[in-house]
């Protein structure tokens, strides 16, 4: 439950999201430059991105494109001509001095409008409108070296200087700092799906900025703060919670709540004001006059429709109807598009369906999570899983080992039967062998001995523990089974 969402008695929350993700595309939005992360900096510029007099911008066909798949992929109406507006400020990650972006005007609007994305809130589905979806470019990237007593200058890198984004904004549907989370949960699933921007927050191709307000039931729309700087899903919902706590306790107070921009510092938990570009300035949106309007066909749109991917909720449904999934295990697989495909390729190996969904869904997301990372950056491959499981189903390890040759196999980058030989981890079924063990055990244990030799098959698992024990964990549990019932009989 969403403690968060209880209301106080009088207001409730009332919450909006503003995202940026970037756009999958090989260049910029307006010039020929690649997109790459990483290149030493400003490597990656032209007269066009570093703004300079006597350029011209060119729009990304590409851009458009994607823009227009998100459009679909979220049911909105796409304007047959939209336009390209300038926001103007002046700030040093702003080689123009204005931003090429598209804003929402009756007579200019932008790519697309209107939209839902459903998320699941209390067990049942509820649908978030979507107010817009635009394109714009990012501006460039400031570092501040620290040095003794701060920063005495500051560094621009301008290889992120018109880099394609797609912001889509919410209209303010969302009642709690755990629907935010949700929602962005949902977005990211839907995007990387969609193939429209990889939506990894933690190298910022996804940004959320969010605004939050109370309000009392029927009442007029209480004054929003605009909360920014949350690098993660966790701390938007962390940042949200404590801003409507904040509110509430300003309200309680009998003052008014301010409507300003607030920073999430996430050290010590807490959103405080800040004067921001922002606030100082009015930005002065005009037409961009370099551009001309942006025309969309109907023949565009039914293409993008057409050979729009596999959306998750599809994909999931298809795994369930196709390979007799159970929900849950469909869920944990169609989390990110890297692990449906991981499962589909394992499966097309040979492996049980149901089986790689039983490791997919238990060892394999146990270790993801553990260790905060995704599918498709560890040493695991369908064709090393799909060998681990063969092994096990031919009685090669256990499944206990099995689990062990798991981990080793991702930290050493080795397939499986090099793990097992060279650990000395197969199975141990050889009756021969076995036996003498089971023997040992019996004469360890006269009591339970006694006891099953008397009938009482209780204490049979706890003999069965002591051959996995003397063996490391190596003996075929079934033989070991059938071998004590068989002495002690
Ligand atoms: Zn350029």
């Amino acid at each position: 439950m969403d403690s968060t969402r209880a209301h106080d008695g009088t207001h409730e929350v009332v919450i909006g999201l503003e995202i940026h993700v970037q756009l999958l595309t090989a260049s910029k939005m307006f010039c020929g430059c690649a997109t790459a992360f990483g290149a030493p900096p400003n490597t990656l510029v032209c007269p066009v991105c570093l703004g300079l007099p006597g350029s011209l911008p060119v729009l990304n066909r590409r851009a458009v494109e994607l823009g227009l798949r998100t459009a679909v992929a979220l049911g909105c109406q796409v304007h047959p001509r939209s336009r390209f507006h300038r926001k103007n400020y002046y700030y040093p990650d702003l080689a123009k001095n204005y931003q090429i972006s598209q804003y929402q005007y009756a007579d200019h609007p932008p790519l697309a409008t209107g939209g839902v994305l459903e998320i699941p809130s209390d067990g049942r589905p509820r649908r978030v409108a979507i107010r817009r979806v635009h394109l714009e470019e990012d501006t460039a990237r400031l570092l501040h070296p620290a040095g003794a007593g701060g920063a005495a200058s500051s560094l621009v890198d301008y290889n992120r200087s018109g880099v394609p984004l797609m912001e889509i904004v919410t209209e303010p549907d969302l009642c709690s700092p755990g629907e935010a989370r949700e929602f962005l949960n949902a977005i990211r699933r839907l995007l990387q799906f969609a193939e429209v921007s990889s939506c990894r927050m933690e190298e910022g191709t996804l940004r959320c900025d969010a605004n939050l307000s109370l309000q009392a039931p029927g009442g007029p729309p209480g004054v929003r703060t605009e909360v920014k700087n949350m690098n993660s899903v966790r701390a938007v919902e962390r940042a949200l919670a404590f801003e409507a706590v904040r509110q509430r306790e300003v309200l309680a107070r009998g003052e008014v709540v301010v409507q300003e921009t607030r920073h999430w510092e996430e050290r010590r938990g807490v959103t405080f004001a800040s004067r921001s570009k922002e606030e100082a300035e009015d930005y002065r949106y005009f037409p961009e006059p370099d551009l001309v309007p942006l025309d969309v066909d109907r023949a565009w749109v039914q293409a993008i429709r057409e050979t729009l991917p596999e959306l998750p909720a599809a994909r999931r449904d298809r795994l369930i109807a196709t390979f007799g999934l159970p929900a849950y295990d469909a869920d944990l697989i169609t989390a990110t598009p890297a692990m449906a495909r991981f499962f589909e390729e394992t499966v097309a190996l040979g492996p049980h369906p149901k089986a790689v969904a039983n490791w997919l869904a238990g060892a394999v997301t146990a270790y993801l999570n553990e260790h905060g990372v995704e599918i498709d950056r560890i040493a695991l491959t369908p064709a090393r899983l799909s060998a681990l499981l063969r092994l096990v189903d031919e009685g090669a390890v256990s499944g206990r080992t099995a689990k062990d040759v798991l981990v080793e196999m991702i930290a050493r980058d080795q397939e499986p039967e090099a793990i097992v030989e060279s650990r000395g981890l197969q199975q141990i079924s050889d009756e021969a062998t076995l036996r003498g063990v089971v023997d040992q055990v019996i004469a360890d244990h006269p009591g339970p001995a006694a006891e099953i030799r008397a009938g009482k098959v209780r204490a049979l698992p706890f003999l069965v523990g002591q051959v996995m024990r003397a063996t490391g964990g190596r003996a075929n549990p079934e033989a070991a089974n059938r071998l004590l019932r068989e002495r002690l009989s």
